[in-house]
């Protein structure tokens, strides 16, 4: 299973496709979806489904296209079920950045625990904190993460948005995140990749 990084949208936010010869999942499409279309062209795969690590508007910008391109699903967690649609929750009314926003809701929530999307197996844990329905998807075999906006390169996601929360961050890194082998890469929503090992032994928010 591979996977590829794409910074998309206005903050040129990590969007991740993770894709096996045939099909690909998108993580996190932030805009710019005739460039995510025409990449997806040349390797040939068909997405499947898009989800995400959260509803904030700079991980949900180019879902309406996707959407109208291949009819895939949209996979969102419970608590975030009214984001998309709605420029307040999803922060984009608070930021320079015009309104974004999809035209429907998702269509379905993501669960916790181990699951499979349409022959992509992961578990999904639930990590809120820089929002309340953050979640991490965690790829055992090929040891990665899809980590959202919780665990960065040597910081941590802003908890100063609608139902951010500073302790409950922490808590999601530590109970969550570090009680996974230091070998695991973290594909974090903004920046460089990194790893478990090296953010718990350097990452000046967690010590
Ligand atoms: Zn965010
Ligand atoms: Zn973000």
């Amino acid at each position: 299973m591979n996977i590829k990084t794409m910074p998309l949208g206005p903050l040129q936010t990590n969007c991740y496709i993770v894709y096996t010869d045939e099909s690909a999942i998108i993580f996190d499409p932030g805009g710019d979806g005739e460039k995510l279309v025409s990449w997806l062209q040349e390797v040939n795969v068909t997405p499947v489904a898009i989800l995400l690590t959260h509803a904030h508007f700079d991980h949900i910008g180019a879902i309406d296209y996707l959407k109208e391109y291949f009819q895939i699903p949209v996979y969102v967690h419970e608590a975030e079920a009214e984001w998309l649609e709605d420029p307040q929750k999803n922060g984009s009314g608070l930021f320079p950045v015009g309104e974004i926003k999809t035209s429907q809701g998702p269509d379905n929530y993501i669960k916790t625990g181990s699951t499979t999307v349409d022959g992509f197996t992961f578990e999904v844990r639930h990590t809120p904190g820089h929002s309340p329905g953050g979640v991490i998807f965690i790829f055992h075999e090929e040891r990665y993460i899809i980590g959202g906006d919780s665990l960065f390169q040597l910081g941590i996601g802003r908890t100063d948005l609608p139902g951010g929360d500073h302790q409950q961050l922490i808590d999601s890194i530590n109970n969550e995140m570090f009680s996974l082998a230091d070998d695991f890469t973290v594909y974090p929503g903004h920046g460089d990749r990194t790893t478990i090992g090296f953010e718990k032994k350097e990452n000046p928010f967690l010590n």
